[in-house]
């Protein structure tokens, strides 16, 4: 079996849950909010924990935030790449966010540009891409999913190809991550599916 690295999405929930979570052995939490986010990144700084950016950044924001955490599951644009590469210090962890399910609201590269732009991010010094996040429709059609999930496996292979570099893929979420493991995730964003009430 190979591995998968679960990150707990903790945007609904508070102090108690990411203190249950260490002690179940989570180091790995995602938030959406820059501001949610400051507010525990200070208040868990005594922690082990891994932060992982998982929500759309704005550009005028970045400085408030990028120093703070660990990964950035969506970079999506070359402006969000320039102020990055102005403000962090270190290299960042990041995955290049692609909008796998087509709707025009959802953030995300496209998929025909993600090549030139993983390219791209080679010029920036700041940026080390280990690999490509995707969401799918909220929806129960496992066909749906599974095809909109297979444009990141195929963007692997292609990078596979074009790069001789193996990335990895951050796809699954409470609705879909048991077919996100059954197509090669490595990392899963798990939020609701944890505080579940039984
Ligand atoms: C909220 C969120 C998740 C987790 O969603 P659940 O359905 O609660 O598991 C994963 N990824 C992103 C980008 C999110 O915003």
């Amino acid at each position: 079996m190979r591995d998968q690295k679960l990150i707990a999405v903790t945007k609904y929930v508070g102090d108690d849950e990411i203190l249950a979570l260490l002690d179940a052995g989570v180091n790995d939490f995602g938030e959406n909010r820059v501001n949610v986010f400051l507010e525990k990144y200070l208040r868990h700084q005594d922690k082990h924990i891994h932060w992982h950016f998982i929500g759309h950044l704005q550009s005028k924001k970045v400085k408030k935030v990028i120093n703070q955490i660990d990964y950035l599951h969506s970079l999506d644009r070359l402006s969000l790449a320039d102020e990055i590469n102005k403000h962090r210090l270190e290299s960042l962890n990041c995955f290049i966010e692609v909008n796998i399910s087509g709707e025009e609201n959802k953030y995300g590269l496209d998929f025909k540009n993600v090549l030139d732009f993983f390219q791209k991010m080679k010029e920036y010094d700041k940026i080390n891409v280990i690999g490509l996040m995707g969401m799918a429709t909220h929806t129960s059609d496992e066909v749906l999913i599974r095809r909109q999930f297979d444009q990141l496996v195929q963007l692997k292979a292609q990078i596979k190809e074009q790069f001789n570099e193996t990335i990895a893929l951050s796809m699954g979420m409470s609705n879909d991550y048991l077919i996100a493991i059954d197509m090669g995730a490595d990392y899963l964003r798990i939020g609701s599916l944890l505080y579940e009430e039984d």
